[in-house]
């Protein structure tokens, strides 16, 4: 079994506005994908970005009037377009905005629970600019531990996203399951503490994987951070290694529709992969390392039963 803990649905207006590819992936689409790979449950949530702010301005959030909190439509579609298309395959995340009209999401939150099959918790720190650690104390804790919810945080070599303060969160909150999207960037620090606090309820997801082999390289000097010693010129080694040291903690992740991505703002950023390839990278594993990574992993992170 084949379990992706993340993926997107919807649109991203933000990133359309700034020409970034790719902007948009409906839920079809991604299944086609899915079937063509050989993945059979994707866990999928909203875009980094909700139309609650402008999309004209891609770094700055500037609320619109079109919405009255943050991913307010994202999460509806996502939710729709599962219950009604998902095939029973689809897994959905809501996403959070940890900082701006936090009562309004709890509310609508709320609603959602007794209409909707949900399975976790997207935050974006990025986006939402918003530190692990700050969700420490987050009144939106007391309806995760309700509904026994894992949570998934975007992490990268960005100060705002960085992953020692997610293990912050999940250290502290150690009765919720946290993942670290993007292999935290790579960043060595994250993994050395790793190796010293030992969590329990910390997973990493690697999230795209062929891509972040050529960026982390890249990124680690154009923003100064250093990064874990791996073979990225080699894939697989890269992974075989990572599996090794770090088994315990990785769950298969794709970032679909993010294997294929062209970034403007970094323009020797260019990578065209498919969900395809990304599975059968890691079918490379030896059996017991893929079973781990693509299924038993996932699903201690998500904590619910999937059957093949
Ligand atoms: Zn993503």
């Amino acid at each position: 079994m084949i379990i992706d803990v993340h993926t997107h649905i919807g649109v991203n207006l933000k990133r359309l506005f700034s020409g970034l590819y790719p902007p948009i992936q409906a839920i079809k689409d991604l299944l086609i994908k899915m079937d063509i790979a050989g993945v059979n449950y994707s866990v999928s949530f909203p875009f980094e970005s909700s139309l609650y702010d402008d999309p004209r301005d891609y770094y700055e959030n500037i609320p619109t009037g079109l919405m009255e909190f943050p991913y307010q439509i994202e999460n509806q579609v996502v939710l729709d377009h599962v219950k009604n298309l998902g095939e029973g395959r689809i897994l959905p995340f809501i996403s959070i905005d940890p900082k701006r009209k936090v009562r309004e999401q709890l509310t609508q939150i709320k609603t959602w629970v007794k209409k909707y099959k949900i399975y976790g918790v997207k935050v974006h720190t990025k986006s939402t600019k918003t530190k692990g650690s700050e969700l420490i104390n987050s009144p939106f804790l007391k309806e995760i531990r309700r509904n026994n919810w894992p949570m998934l945080f975007h992490s990268y070599m960005q100060d705002v996203a960085h992953p020692l303060p997610i293990l912050e969160f999940a250290l502290k909150n150690s009765d919720i399951r946290v993942c670290v999207a993007h292999m935290g960037g790579g960043i060595k620090d994250f993994y050395d503490e790793l190796i010293i606090t030992k969590p329990k309820n910390l997973f990493i997801d690697l999230s795209p994987f062929l891509a972040n082999c050529k960026d982390l390289p890249f990124d680690s000097k154009t923003r100064g951070y250093e990064i874990l010693d791996l073979d990225y010129e080699e894939p697989i080694k890269a992974l075989r290694e990572l599996i090794y040291r770090f088994g315990d903690y990785i769950v298969f992740g794709s970032d679909e529709p993010f294997t294929t991505y062209i970034n403007p703002i970094e323009p020797s950023l260019e990578h065209r992969s498919t969900l395809t390839e990304e599975v059968d990278l890691i079918k490379k594993l030896s059996k017991p390392e893929f079973k781990m990574m693509a299924e038993t992993n996932p699903k201690r992170f998500l904590g619910v039963k999937l059957k093949l």
